[in-house]
């Protein structure tokens, strides 16, 4: 499936919720959840009544958008989410926090998961000690993800971490901004992930 290349914006007022896909702006006040709080479309001001269904897959697709994760991909990490131990919607999320893109946005190296996407691809980030260029690659506790030496130097990776070395950092995470890396101490607990998402109504709709 094609990712999408549309207006952003317009996938946070289909969910009616921010999903913070464009940096800066969603905190401002021309972010456009605040301004046109409504659906986008023609019939975006109409009926507003969902079915158990309809809210489910909302829920679903907000989850996917945030994250910026394709259809099949994510039902793939919802598969292995059910394989594993503990409760289903909690490994599913912490699967989607330990990509490698979300821990480079997390830490503060990328001003949104979609430029954190294009920094790892472009090959400016490692991953103890080695270039690693796949935006989806799972992390695990104990891994060292750093700002490759030679992008150090780039005056668009200072910009970005300069613009974002006051945001706030997870726990699980330790970010050590002189040697431009951070640290997975442990993958996230439930509480310790920050995310529009009702991870039990994805697991309500996968299990139709
Ligand atoms: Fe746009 Fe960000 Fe606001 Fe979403 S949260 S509508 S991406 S400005």
């Amino acid at each position: 499936m094609a990712r999408y290349t549309g207006a952003v914006c317009r996938l946070c007022r289909r969910e009616g919720q921010k999903l913070f896909l464009k940096g800066e702006r969603c905190y401002s006040d021309k972010c456009s959840v605040g301004i046109r709080g409504y659906a986008p479309g023609q019939h975006g001001q109409g009926r507003k009544k969902s079915s158990e269904y309809g809210l489910q897959l909302r829920a679903k697709q907000a989850a996917r958008r945030f994250y910026g994760v394709q259809e099949n991909q994510f039902h793939h990490y919802f598969e292995i989410a059910e394989r594993k131990q503990g409760v289903t919607g909690t490994n599913l999320l912490r699967i989607l926090e330990s990509r490698l893109d979300n821990v480079v946005y997390r830490a503060g190296y990328a001003s949104s998961r979609a430029e954190a996407r294009q920094l790892v691809g472009h090959g400016h980030f490692e991953v103890n000690g080695r270039r690693v260029d796949i935006a989806s690659y799972l992390l695990k506790a104990g891994e060292v993800v750093s700002v490759c030496e030679k992008s150090r130097q780039s005056e668009k990776i200072k910009a970005v971490v300069e613009a974002n070395s006051a945001k706030p950092v997870p726990q699980w995470l330790d970010v050590n901004r002189d040697a431009f890396s951070v640290k997975v101490i442990n993958l996230p607990e439930r509480e310790q992930i920050e995310a529009p998402v009702d991870e039990q109504l994805i697991v309500e709709l996968y299990s139709k």
